[in-house]
């Protein structure tokens, strides 16, 4: 089967994206899959979660300006069956950057076919900037589908309109006919408030079964590991949020058909 490719996105920052698209990613692999975790956000947190450093020239910048090829970025990470693609600094200016090169929407798309063609990964999991600029917009026309994460707390649903619109726009105007929301996972779940339990049952009733069962919970474990460039089943291995992207994994997985 041909190589997936999922974008996580949403254009609110600090909702859990590169959490997800991090652990998402190590845990897809731990669990036998080969996964390469896509950088797309100049801030690289995901680069660095997974223990790569920043490079010159590292990242997909140079690939979707026709410089160079995608496949040569791909970096070995220090975990099983985990490759990635680093991001850095240089990915700030793509998005004005990208607005005057040609077919500007499909630059990623187009820079991932070999790697998908190639089919040695059975997906690629893109880690989205929090903006809906040209570079998410790449993602979006290369992507399968969508994870989007939404934190468990006041105007979770805020801006998910946009959203839904970008989607239908993008597939009615045949920029990507395939995309979808492929699933909404919620973040940062916090048992002791009722707050929590309240959003998740908006998002539920809104969503319906487009929501991951599996909730990740809000634990300081999580926000640790990335400084220590592991993710979390590879910093603790038996903390509860470890467990929970297990899980998401496991729903991730059998609903891609992977
Ligand atoms: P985004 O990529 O959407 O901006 P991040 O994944 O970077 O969001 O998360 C924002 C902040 O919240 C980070 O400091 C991260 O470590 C922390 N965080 C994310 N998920 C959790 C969680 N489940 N529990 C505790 N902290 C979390
Ligand atoms: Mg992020």
């Amino acid at each position: 089967m041909a190589t997936k490719v999922i974008a996580v996105a949403n254009q609110k920052g600090g909702v859990g994206k590169t959490t997800t698209a991090v652990n998402l990613a190590a845990c897809v692999a731990a669990q036998g899959r080969r996964v390469l975790l896509l950088d797309l956000d100049p801030q690289a947190n995901a680069t660095s979660g997974v223990g790569l450093e920043k490079e010159p020239g590292g990242s997909a910048y140079g690939p979707l300006l026709g410089q160079g090829s995608l496949t040569e970025k791909i970096k070995r990470t220090p975990f099983e069956r985990l490759d990635a693609i680093p991001s850095e600094m240089d990915l700030c200016g793509a998005d004005v950057e990208l607005i005057r090169a040609e077919q500007h929407l499909h630059r990623l798309a187009l820079a991932l076919e070999p790697i998908q063609a190639a089919n040695h990964y059975q997906v690629v999991l893109i880690d989205c900037p929090p903006s809906l600029a040209v570079l998410t917009l790449n993602a979006f026309a290369a992507a399968d589908g969508l994870v989007v994460p939404l934190q468990c707390e006041y105007y979770a649903l805020e801006g998910i309109s946009s959203l839904t619109r970008i989607i239908n726009q993008l597939r009615d105007t045949g920029v990507n006919p395939r995309l979808h929301l492929f699933g909404v996972v919620m973040t940062m779940f916090d048992a002791r408030t009722n707050l929590s339990k309240q959003v998740e049952g908006e998002v539920r009733q809104h969503f319906g079964s487009i929501v991951f069962d599996t909730v990740i919970p809000r634990t300081t474990r999580l926000a640790e590991a990335p400084s220590f460039g592991k993710p979390i089943i590879h910093y603790d291995k038996y903390s509860a949020g470890a467990a929970a992207y297990e899980v998401l994994a496991q729903e991730f997985c059998e609903r891609l058909g992977i």
